[in-house]
């Protein structure tokens, strides 16, 4: 089978620019989970289904019909059709993505369509529990972590200039629940290489990603 590298680490860490770079430069397809959970976010903020009601989030977890393209170089997702790619980085849905994700039958659901779509492989998949939960047998697994000034910095300016300091409450937040939830919680998975990109340009983090893929 071709190769799947998967990518976790929490907000801000760089997942989403590395995932996408590695993938353009070897030519793999490319999965953010993370827009996956926010889609489902904002099916059930569109149907006004109370977020941090565990059961009512349950009994819904199933009705949205997702789509994601794998493209690198433009990624899409579209949910029940309507394409949501801007809507899912909005305010309310980031708000509501932590509670959403911790129920066990939207993981259950999700889990599903990821494997899916890793199908044979050929793939950078970024996510929190890409190496240990959704593909363990993964054979580049790539745990990313920055401080968090620096990853409030980053999500502020990717957001257009959103105010440094929320956007810092914001993620460490998100951090909390993602960590300590009982179902799937945000660990280094076994196996995995730890990269601090901190003080790191993009472009190395890329490079480091794929001497890992090469070697
Ligand atoms: O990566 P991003 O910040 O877009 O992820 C949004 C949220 O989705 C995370 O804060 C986390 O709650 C959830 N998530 C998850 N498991 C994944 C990817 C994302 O629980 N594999």
């Amino acid at each position: 089978a071709t190769v799947v590298v998967a990518l976790d680490g929490p907000s801000g860490s760089g997942k989403s620019s590395t995932a996408r770079g590695v993938a353009s430069r070897l030519g793999l397809r490319y999965l953010d989970t993370g827009a996956q959970f926010r889609a489902i976010t904002w099916w059930m903020l569109q149907h006004e289904v109370d977020v941090h009601d565990a059961a009512a989030v349950a009994a819904r977890a199933d009705e949205a019909v997702l789509a994601s393209g794998t493209d690198p170089q433009a990624p899409t997702i579209t949910v029940d059709g309507t394409d949501v790619a801007t809507a899912i980085r909005q305010a309310d849905v980031t708000g509501a993505v932590s509670p959403v994700s911790a129920v066990p039958e939207v993981r259950a659901r999700l889990l599903a369509d990821q494997r899916a779509l890793i199908g044979e492989g050929g793939i950078v998949v970024e996510g929190r529990d890409i190496g240990s939960v959704v593909a363990p047998d993964a054979q580049v697994k790539v745990y990313l972590t920055a401080d968090p000034a620096a990853r409030a910095v980053r999500r502020a300016a990717e957001e257009g200039g959103s105010d440094v300091e929320a956007t810092r409450a914001s993620l460490l937040s998100r951090d909390t629940i993602d960590s300590g939830r009982a179902t799937a919680p945000l660990t280094m998975p076994d196996g995995a290489v730890h990269i601090d990109t901190t003080d790191f340009t993009l472009d190395e983090v890329i490079d480091q990603v794929v001497a890992l893929v090469g070697a």
